[in-house]
């Protein structure tokens, strides 16, 4: 199941053997596009472990170059980039802040206390957006009995806030505030390009005061396969041992990168056409009777609404829409959510609509 569904089951539907489905449940299910496949089957590629791979060494120097760091290492998932930030740049025994909602604590199976030895101290933030304000407070006092706090970490596009945006004004305030204290700052940007391209700012723009960024060039941006953490030289060369640590070490991983430069050279270009997509869906579900959504918070490609008005919980809902050929699941009992991505038409975002209404109607 995609990793960040939350609840209900996914639904496999009958139709999709004959009938290519319509598939909300995730941008990760996007197809590597076919110059990404010619380029992987040439890709020049040598043992990373031995730093040798050209075309590793290439992604990864574009990436620092693209997100004006002076470091960037592959990682074979979002989970393993947000981890390894996370060892590096805390102690055992120590504490993370972050919204409530964040992927980090929700969707990667308690890796920060098992692998970082860390626990959550969170605050809840209306669209997964927290302030200094609030995190000033939560900042552990110096008492020896307290746990210390040893990070704090964001995210943008807030995942299971619905694609939600995280203002630059709070965050470079947060980060700001976090050094002035001491403390590293952590962005997990598995979406950063999406809210890149919505907020009209260049991802290096975005990335300017974190310590480490991580992004996915699977998901929107349509990889098979592996995200990036970028940061300073240091910072990324404790990665690399952390990264070994974890099982990460590669070796003609050339072949993963080849897909990787397409994914951050061509591909964030168009994920305008997502969003309009997503807003489109929010728009149209807003007229739908029983469906709740505020269409002008949707910026990006995820868009979250409650059925509660429907008399059905997501599980009944999502097997209604299966047997109409889309496919989508709640991220919890009465919310849905629908996520726009290349595999995703505006054709199939209409015939979506009509599903819905006719589910609704019953
Ligand atoms: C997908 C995602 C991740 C983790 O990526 P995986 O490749 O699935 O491990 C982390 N954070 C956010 C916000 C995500 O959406």
């Amino acid at each position: 199941m995609p990793s960040n569904v939350a609840q209900s089951e996914v639904v496999p539907s009958e139709n999709r053997k004959t009938q290519r489905a319509i598939d909300l449940r995730s941008d990760t299910v996007t197809q590597p596009t076919q110059e990404m496949r010619r380029a992987m089957a040439e890709a020049e590629v040598a043992d990373d472990v031995y730093g040798e791979d050209p075309t590793m060494n290439h992604l990864q120097e574009r990436a620092a170059r693209i997100f004006q760091k002076e470091a960037a290492i592959f990682v074979p998932t979002g989970t393993m980039g947000n981890q390894v930030a996370i060892r590096v740049h805390t102690q055992h025994g120590q504490e993370i802040i972050c919204e409530e909602r964040a992927h980090f604590i929700n969707l990667e199976s308690a890796t920060v206390a098992a692998f970082s030895g860390c626990q959550p101290r969170t605050i809840y933030g209306a669209d997964g957006v927290i302030t200094w304000e609030q995190i000033k407070k939560k900042i552990a006092p110096p008492a020896y009995y307290r746990a210390q706090t040893g990070l704090i970490s964001l995210e943008n596009t807030g995942s299971l806030a619905g694609g939600t945006i995280f203002p630059q004004e709070i965050a470079d305030e947060i980060c700001d505030g976090a050094h002035e204290a001491g403390l590293p700052v952590h962005l997990d940007g598995a979406r950063i390009f999406n809210a890149a391209t919505a907020m009209g700012k260049t991802v290096a723009e975005i990335a300017r005061k974190f310590d480490s960024v991580m992004f996915c060039l699977s998901k929107g941006l349509c990889a098979p396969v592996g995200s990036m953490l970028v940061g300073s030289r240091a910072f990324i060369d404790k990665a690399r041992r952390v990264r070994k640590a974890m099982g990460g070490g590669m070796r003609q991983s050339g072949v993963l990168a080849a897909a990787g430069l397409i994914a951050i050279e061509k591909m964030p270009a168009r994920l305008q056409e997502d969003h309009d997509n997503a807003r489109l869906l929010a728009e149209g579900l807003a007229e739908i009777k029983g469906i709740k959504i505020d269409a002008r918070k949707v910026r990006t490609n995820i868009l979250v609404f409650s059925i509660v008005g429907t008399g059905m919980d997501t599980a009944e809902f999502s097997r209604s829409l299966a047997e109409k050929n889309v496919l989508a699941a709640g991220i919890d009992q009465e919310q849905m959510r629908f996520v726009t991505h290349n595999d995703v038409g505006r054709e199939d975002c209409l015939k979506t609509l009509e599903a819905v209404r006719g589910i609704c109607s019953r």
